[in-house]
């Protein structure tokens, strides 16, 4: 799959900040609700912690450096949703995302 790796050294911040951010209020995977192990290295394990997009990139690219559709997920749970849309809203995430679609 193709891979669009643009960056800037501001995205590269908000990044870092916003994982930061997560792993001190022990952020839950957004897709599925369960805990992150914000202590494995980011993308190695299924458990590990993965930036994800509130809308896939693929899809919106113009959105991928904007830290309000960040999302923290887990690698594999990242890698499951692929490029869809939003999913189906678990519990009290709901709100956050069709507020702002
Ligand atoms: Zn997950």
């Amino acid at each position: 799959m193709p891979r669009v790796r643009k960056t800037t050294r501001q995205f590269e911040k908000d990044k870092a900040a916003f994982f930061n951010q997560c792993k001190a209020r022990h952020a839950v995977c957004w897709l599925c609700g369960m805990p992150i192990d914000y202590t494995a290295e980011k993308n190695t394990s299924d458990e590990s912690y993965n930036l994800d997009h509130l809308y896939p990139v693929s899809k919106h690219a113009e959105l991928q450096f904007d830290p309000a559709g960040f999302r923290p997920s887990h690698t594999s749970c990242n890698r499951l949703r692929g490029n869809q849309d939003p999913p189906t809203p678990i519990g009290t995430l709901s709100r956050q995302w069709i507020t702002t679609a």
